[in-house]
C-alpha cells in the first residue's frame, strides 16, 4: 500500500474487509476470538499461527488503525495504546531498564515531565532535562548509560522547535534512540522518522481523532522496536479500546485537510495578533518573526495550529481576553475542531513555582490558542473584544 501518496493512504491504508464487503471499516467490538478447533487454538496461543486471540493483544479494528497510522508516519509498524501517556509509558518500560538514563527536552507536556521525573526515577531511570533548542546542552547531557532522547516539537505553549535531524545525530552518536512526540504537527505536517528519529509518539486524543471524542495513543517506528513495545503492552495491558481505535481510524481520513485548514487559520490569526496594539509578542513557527522560522520551513509543512501570544500587562489583562471570548472554549485541551484558549500560568503551568515558570518563559500575560475550524473572522472578533478592554 505504501507506494501511494499520503492522501490515499489516509483513507485507504489498513482497510481489511470482512465477508460482508462493507465499504467503511467495520468496528469489531469483541474482547475475544473463537478458534476452528483445538489445534488452531494451540497454534494461535503458541504464535505458530498468526491471528487474533484476545483484544488485549490484538483486535482487527485496532490493527487497521495501527496500519493506517504507520503508513502516514512512513513507519514500518505502529502500536496503538489507551492514551498518549500509556504510549510513552509503554515505550520506556519496554526499551529501558534500571540504571538507564534519558535526555529530554525541557517544556514537555506536563504529565510526560512528571512521568520521567517522579515515576521513572523510582525505578532507577534518571532523566536530564535540557533547553529544547540548545544542541550543546543535549550533547553535554550524554552519559555512558544514556539510552533514550525524548523530545516534543513544537513545544507547548511557546512553540520552540527541536531540530530533529541534529538531535538524532547526537542521540545516535551516543548509542541512544530518539523518540519524538509528534502530537502538535501530526504526520500531515511533520514526519520525524524522515529526519532520523527512531520512534514517533502520539497522543491520538488530540489531532488524530481531531474532534475531542476519545483517548488514544500510538508509537510508530521499526518493527524491531515496536515488537518490544507490543510485548510490554500485551502483558501489562494499556491497550486501546476497539471503539476508540475506530474513531481515530476515521479521524485519520480527514487529518491532512483539518491540519491544513487549522494551520492556515492559525497563521492568519497569528499575523493579525502581531498587528494588535495590546499584543507585545506572538509565538508561531509559521511567522517570519519566529526565531526558528528557517527550521520550521525545513522540518514542518506549516506552522501547525497552536498560536501563543503575550498581552500588555499581566494576569488581569490576560484573563480579560479569556473572559470576553464567546466562541473559543476556555479549556486546556487542544487538537479539536473547536478553538480553545488557555492561560498557561494559571492552568497547565499553574502548579509549578513562579521561579520555574519564569525560567520556562511562561509569563503572566501569556495566552495559548489551539485554533480549530471556525471562521477566522469570528475568532479575531472574539479576541478583539477583550483586547479593547486592556
Ligand atoms: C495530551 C498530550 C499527551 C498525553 O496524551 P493523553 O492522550 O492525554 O494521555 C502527550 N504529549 C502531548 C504533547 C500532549 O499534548
Amino acid at each position: 500500500m505504501n507506494e501511494f501518496e499520503f492522501d490515499t493512504l489516509a483513507v485507504r491504508a489498513g482497510t481489511d474487509r470482512s465477508q460482508f464487503n462493507e465499504h467503511s471499516e467495520a468496528l469489531y467490538l469483541t474482547s475475544s476470538f473463537v478458534f476452528e478447533n483445538a489445534a488452531q487454538a494451540a497454534a494461535r496461543f503458541s504464535g505458530a499461527e498468526e491471528g487474533n486471540v484476545y483484544a488485549r493483544f490484538t483486535n482487527p479494528t485496532v490493527t487497521a488503525m495501527q496500519t493506517r497510522l504507520a503508513a502516514l508516519e512512513g513507519a514500518e509498524a505502529c502500536i496503538a495504546t489507551a492514551s498518549g501517556m500509556s504510549a510513552i509509558l509503554s515505550t520506556v518500560m519496554a526499551l529501558m531498564k534500571a540504571g538507564d538514563h534519558v535526555v529530554a527536552s525541557r517544556g514537555l507536556f506536563g504529565s510526560t515531565q512528571q512521568l520521567f521525573s517522579n515515576v521513572m526515577s523510582k525505578f532507577g531511570i534518571e532523566t536530564t532535562f535540557v533547553p529544547a533548542t540548545d544542541l550543546a546542552a543535549y550533547r553535554s547531557a550524554v552519559r555512558p548509560e544514556t539510552r533514550l532522547f525524548f523530545v516534543e516539537t513544537p513545544s507547548n505553549p511557546l512553540t520552540e522547535l527541536v531540530d530533529i535531524a541534529a538531535v538524532a545525530e547526537i542521540a545516535h552518536e551516543a548509542g541512544a534512540l530518539l523518540a519524538v512526540d509528534n502530537c502538535f504537527c501530526t504526520p500531515a505536517l511533520q514526519r520525524p522518522l524522515e529526519f532520523g528519529a527512531d520512534l514517533v509518539i502520539h497522543s491520538a486524543t488530540k489531532y488524530l481523532d481531531g474532534q475531542g471524542r476519545v483517548l488514544g495513543g500510538a508509537v510508530a517506528g521499526p518493527k524491531s522496536l515496536t515488537e518490544e513495545i507490543f510485548r510490554f503492552l500485551r502483558t501489562a495491558g494499556p491497550s486501546i479500546s476497539p471503539f476508540n481505535a475506530w474513531i481515530i481510524l476515521k479521524g485519520l481520513e480527514t487529518l491532512r485537510v483539518r491540519m491544513e485548514a487549522q494551520s492556515s487559520a492559525a497563521l492568519q490569526l497569528g499575523s493579525w495578533l502581531e498587528q494588535q496594539a495590546r499584543v507585545s509578542r506572538v509565538f508561531y513557527p509559521g511567522l517570519p518573526s519566529h526565531p526558528q522560522y528557517e527550521l520550521a520551513l525545513r522540518q514542518q509543512r506549516s506552522g501547525a495550529a497552536i498560536v501563543s501570544f503575550e498581552v500588555d500587562g499581566g494576569r488581569a489583562e490576560a484573563w480579560k481576553v479569556v473572559d470576553n471570548c464567546k466562541v473559543m472554549s476556555i479549556t486546556a485541551n487542544l487538537g479539536d475542531t473547536k478553538t480553545t484558549i488557555t492561560h498557561p500560568a494559571s492552568t497547565t503551568h499553574g502548579r509549578i513555582s513562579a521561579e520555574a515558570r519564569a525560567e520556562a518563559g511562561i509569563k503572566e500575560g501569556l495566552l495559548r490558542i489551539a485554533v480549530g475550524l471556525e471562521s477566522v473572522e469570528d475568532l479575531k472578533a472574539d479576541l478583539a473584544r477583550g483586547l479593547a478592554l486592556i
